[in-house]
């Protein structure tokens, strides 16, 4: 029901308007987020997916339709909403420590106690001792973990990511799923994950969104079984389960496919 969403996309339409017209990236998109839900967003590229992420952000409002925050119209960008990308944004010229306070210093909540809870963050991240080094010194899953921990310190009670795995490495991909999942369910969040990485989705997530593109829609919906829900991302992996939810994701996108590939709109 609409009032235990903590997120929620009412009729949503977006139009990009530039100088050579107007692009629909998205169309007639309804969608609820229940507290402490882990979603996936999933589809073709250019079918809308950071889209959806940016109106969730408040980044920008959309063109018809609402998007509510704990049931109120999102205006603009909440401190309730963290977001994170695939690029992590680290500042070179920053230690790993003032990149963490980063957004508390942007929010003007700076406390005395902050630096504590930044460098414990890095602690719980598995990025102990690094908080007086710098960016370029760490490899690129640490560089994720500090962005990361730059995100929860402001205690955001949703997290966006966008994409926030695909550079990595493989093993260092699955180490960072097993973090995030975990951190972020011990810790209550909200979370809505933009992947192209089918497996990703059904490994970490609860409900996946298939979109769409032309323009973008949401095309189905795929209910991830409770028993993978609770454990974690490596586990569920190697569940019969798992196997029947990539099943359904293949079908769904090769249906997107060839209902693409026919040419006629
Ligand atoms: P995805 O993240 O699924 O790849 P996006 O949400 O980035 O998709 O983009 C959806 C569609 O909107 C794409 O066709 C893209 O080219 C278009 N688009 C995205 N941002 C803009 C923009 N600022 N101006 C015009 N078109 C845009
Ligand atoms: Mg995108």
């Amino acid at each position: 029901m609409t009032q235990t969403a903590i997120l929620e996309l009412q009729q949503v339409t977006h139009v990009y308007v530039h100088s050579k017209g107007a692009f629909t990236a998205v169309e007639n998109i309804d969608l609820q987020v229940a507290p402490g839900e882990f979603l996936a967003l999933v589809g073709p590229s250019g079918c809308g997916k950071t889209t959806v992420l940016n109106l969730l952000a408040g980044l920008f409002l959309p063109t018809v339709g609402a998007v509510l925050l704990e049931g109120e119209k999102v205006a603009g960008p909440s401190p309730k909403v963290g977001y994170m990308l695939q690029q992590d944004y680290l500042f070179p010229w920053r230690t790993i420590q003032n990149n963490t306070l980063l957004g508390l210093e942007i929010q003007k909540t700076l406390q005395s106690n902050s630096i504590d809870k930044a460098v414990k963050l890095l602690d719980e991240l598995g990025l102990p001792g690094t908080a007086q080094r710098y960016s370029y010194e760490l490899s690129g899953g640490m560089r994720q973990r500090a962005a990361l921990a730059r995100t929860l310190v402001t205690e955001p009670q949703v997290l966006l990511l966008d994409e926030p795995f695909s550079a990595l490495d493989f093993h260092i991909k699955l180490q960072l799923e097993e973090l995030v999942k975990s951190t972020l369910r011990r810790l209550g969040k909200t979370a809505v994950l933009v992947t192209h990485d089918l497996q990703e989705a059904a490994a970490m997530c609860d409900r996946i969104i298939v979109l769409q593109p032309g323009p973008g829609r949401i095309h189905s919906e795929i209910v991830v079984p409770d028993a993978m829900r609770q454990v974690s991302p490596q586990m569920a992996r190697s569940m019969p389960q798992f196997l029947e939810v990539l099943e359904q994701l293949t079908a769904a996108l090769q249906s997107i496919d060839t209902e693409g590939g026919g040419g006629v709109e």
